[in-house]
């Protein structure tokens, strides 16, 4: 605002000039109305005086020519031509009489003697006359003439001499007649008609005497006013006018003119100040008229000016504090129609100018949210000119760090080829040069590659490029990634130890690794002619086609099989392929990829093995019989040796000595221990060839049914059997029973000192149950863990704990036989817990 108050005036000033500039010329237009008139008046009042004074000239030179004429006729009388100073010629008494008493009329001879006059001298007194030069006047020429003002020597008063030469008869200069003429009542000043009041008539001598004057001649008559402006001035000019300066001083206006016949001027004069005191009382009206009028106009000025200007100032104000970020939005629309619409215009321009501030920190707040940098350059400099804080973050800068910079300084590019895809942006805005991939260099000193995107856009400021920048790190790692990995697939694909195949939706091969060739004995070239139909054995020609719907619809995500193809030298291999199908992003099948395992090796030992298994089976079952037959032949030769040993021990016994009977009782003992043993061993035998169909059984029956066949042990040891409830399983019912009598009998046999507590119990589990049986009896060191399950395996010897060894085995026999486990957990002193498993229903 300083500026503008500096450089320019304000509104008052403005108006107070135009009133200056309409007021000027008007005053000078009325100073010269003015003047004019003056001018005007002075022409008149000096025509007027002019006029005057020549009527006062004519007022002089007919009184003059009046004397004259009178002593013209006078000189032609003989008694005045005779000069007899004796005989006065009475005709100048009369004269006299004529022109009243001051004017004495004299008759003077060439020696200046008065010879004769109207009032004669004295007798006998001779008088000269008092002009000297009178007589060598009329000497050099005879004339009439009029003398310089003297005083005269009778009347004492002003007088001028009037003289006629007077000639003899023959024409000789004898003498003159001269009359005195009285200044101070010669001219007659009666008033002239339109005389202005104060006029002043008068008459001078050519150096200045006065010689009659209109007012206060007795004081006036005989000065000398020769030294006077104005009778310089008269002298110069002869006739006319002239404002000048009197020998008084004052300023008068003079009328002059000669007085013919003399060397004498008549002059008329008015006061300067009458001529131009009304000129001057109309100047002083108006110009105090035109200083009201110049006065009314400031006031009147002051006042719009106000009116105008405090409007205006509100405006600027309020536009001020607007400017300054706080106050009112808009600007009061008062004052004249003119500056109401100007605020209005302005609150229009305000609004506008909201509207496009609103947008500019809309598109400032896009600009900083934006994820991708945004970035400004102005093509005429190259500079940034604005940039976004994406843009700052990106490389590190601040934004005022930036902005000095240009895309050289920290972009991948020259300036040559940075200005010719301005260009070429600018010309086409559609151009390929509107994306780039390229680096910025981070104030750090790192990069970051980008992929900008540009556009040229035309602004007052010329054309600016906008551009925005992404940064593409990540896309870069994954292009690199995905390289990569499609480098370390081909190379697993190449040096993989199973075939691998791609194969078209026609069955051909699109592509096959070294493996591949290696199974099927072709070369690569040879394979990629061939389909899969080519090289499958006849046998399992449609294994995969059959599968082929399920796996395209999705209905399986594998085909897993195995078969067996041909060699090119016709020769079988077997394979496990697996073949899963490649689809589109619409899920559309492309290719299939197809891996083959060699597993002829393995089919191999499959086949072996398998024989080796029957083999085993085989010889087991004969081994099964073969026991069960011993066993089952040798308890009928057994009990023939019991029975008659009890027999002999009947019927001898009173006969034999106590060795003998003793020996006996040995024999049937150990022939009683050779019948459990062959019976526990045919039970053995019978687990695995006289096993019934299983069907379900409720295991709480079997602990039943265990409880009451095992009642006598239980009795003598005073042992308790508790079960929880049991759930019911698929099995043998009778094999079910003799896994609990056993368990349950050995629990009971094997305790310490304490009566044996027995508790069964089941877990079930997600596809079995597994039963325990838990004893606190002696407990068993967990290295015969093991050995307890094999046959004739005991830890005891048989007086102690009385047994033969197989009752575990046959267990561990029964539970293989219905799918479970058998195992122990104990420790010795702290009590047994046998535990089965066996597998739910199906
Ligand atoms: P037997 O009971 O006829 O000796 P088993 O095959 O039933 O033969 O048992 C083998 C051995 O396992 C037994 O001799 C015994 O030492 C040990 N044993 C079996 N059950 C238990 C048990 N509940 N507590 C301690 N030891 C046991």
């Amino acid at each position: 605002m300083g500026g503008v108050e500096g450089r320019s005036r304000s509104v008052g000033v403005e108006l107070a000039r135009l009133v200056v500039i309409v007021a000027l010329p008007l005053a000078g237009l009325i100073a010269y109305i003015l003047y004019d008139a003056a001018r005007r008046d002075e022409e008149h009042a000096a025509g007027l005086a002019l006029q005057m004074a020549v009527t006062t000239a004519d007022r002089a030179a007919n009184y003059v020519e009046t004397v004259r004429r009178a002593l013209e006729t006078v000189a032609k009388r003989p008694l005045i031509q005779a000069m007899d100073p004796e005989h006065c010629d009475p005709q100048l008494a009369e004269l006299r009489e004529f022109y009243g008493k001051p004017a004495n009329i004299v008759v003077i001879n060439l020696d200046g003697r008065i010879v004769c006059g109207a009032t004669p001298p004295p007798k006998g007194v001779v008088v000269h006359t008092a002009d000297l030069q009178l007589i060598p006047m009329l000497l050099a020429r005879p004339r009439f003439r009029l003398s310089r003002p003297i005083i005269g020597q009778i009347t004492k008063r002003w007088t001028v001499a009037a003289v006629q030469p007077v000639f003899a008869a023959g024409g000789k200069l004898v003498g003159a007649v001269a009359m005195g003429i009285d200044l101070e009542h010669w001219v007659s000043f009666s008033a002239i008609p339109g005389e202005p009041k104060g006029t002043i008539h008068d008459v001078i001598t050519a150096d200045g005497m006065v010689i009659a004057r209109s007012q206060e001649p007795e004081l006036w008559i005989g000065r000398n006013a020769g030294d006077s402006e104005v009778h310089r001035r008269m002298q110069v000019a002869i006739q006319g006018w002239a404002r000048a300066r009197s020998s008084e001083g004052t300023n008068r206006l003079w009328g002059f003119t000669p007085v013919a016949g003399t060397e004498w001027y008549a002059r008329s004069s008015v006061s300067a100040n009458r001529v131009f005191g009304p000129v001057r009382e109309r100047a002083l009206e108006t110009a105090f008229l035109l200083a009201v009028v110049i006065g009314i106009a400031f006031i009147a000025v002051i006042a719009s000016v106000a009116r105008l200007v405090r409007p205006m100032q509100k405006i600027s104000e309020a536009l001020r504090s607007r400017s300054s970020g706080h106050g009112e939005t808009h600007v009061p629309e008062t004052g004249p129609r003119e500056v109401a619409q100007l605020a209005a215009e302005l609150n229009r321009m305000i609004d506008t100018g909201a509207r496009r501030e609103q947008d500019l920190r809309r598109f400032r707040a896009a600009m900083d949210i934006s994820g991708d940098a945004i970035l400004l350059v102005d093509r005429a400099t190259l500079h940034y000119v604005d940039v976004n804080r994406t843009f700052c973050d990106m490389l590190g800068y601040s934004r005022e760090e930036i902005l000095g910079k240009t895309p050289m300084d920290i972009f991948s590019v020259d300036r040559e080829t940075l200005e010719r895809d301005y260009d070429a942006l600018i010309a086409d805005r559609a151009s390929m040069a509107g994306v780039v991939e390229g680096r910025y260099r981070r104030k750090d000193g790192g990069y970051v590659p980008v992929e900008a995107r540009r556009r040229a856009v035309q602004t007052d400021a010329g054309w600016i490029i906008v551009g925005t920048a992404t940064d593409i790190t990540l896309r870069k790692e994954a292009e690199e990634a995905l390289r990569a990995s499609e480098e370390r697939f081909r190379r697993t694909f190449e040096v993989a130890g199973t075939g691998v195949a791609l194969i078209a939706l026609d069955r051909r091969f699109l592509r096959v690794n070294r493996r591949m060739c290696e199974i099927l004995g072709y070369t690569e070239a040879e394979l990629l002619r061939l389909r899969g139909r080519d090289i499958s054995h006849p046998d399992g020609l449609d294994m995969i086609n059959k599968l082929r719907p399920d796996l395209y619809e999705g209905r399986l995500d594998v085909i897993r099989i195995e078969k067996r193809y041909l060699r090119k030298d016709g020769s079988v291999v077997w394979a496990a392929s697996t073949v899963t199908v490649e689809r589109n992003a619409a899920g559309e099948p492309l290719y299939e990829i197809a891996i083959y395992e060699d597993i002829s090796a393995r089919k191999a030992a499959e086949d072996a093995l398998r024989a080796a298994h029957d083999e085993l089976a085989r010889s087991n079952a004969e081994l099964e019989q073969f026991a069960y037959v011993a066993s089952h032949d040798l308890q009928e030769p057994l009990r023939m040796v019991a029975s008659y040993t009890q027999l002999l021990g009947k019927r001898y016994g009173d006969k034999l000595d106590g060795d003998a009977r003793e020996f006996m009782a040995y024999i049937i003992d150990g022939a009683a221990r050779m019948k459990q043993l062959i019976e526990d061993l045919l039970a053995y035998s019978r687990v695995g060839t006289r096993g019934k169909e299983f069907r379900p059984v409720k295991l709480d029956v079997v602990v039943s049914r265990a409880r009451t066949s095992l009642r006598a042990a239980l009795e003598e040891s005073g042992g308790e059997l508790t079960s929880d409830a049991l759930p019911e399983v698929e099995g043998d019912e009778l094999q079910l029973f003799q896994l609990m009598q056993n368990l349950v009998g050995n629990a009971l046999k094997f305790h310490g000192a304490a009566p044996p507590r027995v508790h069964v119990s089941a877990l079930e589990k997600e596809h079995e149950y597994v039963i325990s049986v838990q004893d606190n009896g002696i407990g068993i060191d967990p290295q015969y863990f093991e050995r307890i399950f094999m046959v004739f395996q005991r830890l005891h010897d048989k007086g102690e704990y009385p047994g033969t060894g197989i009752g575990l085995a046959i267990c561990k026999k029964v539970v293989d036989r219905h799918g479970g486990h058998l195992w122990v957990e104990s420790a010795p002193g702290k009590g047994s817990c046998f535990k089965f498993s066996l597998p739910k229903k199906k």
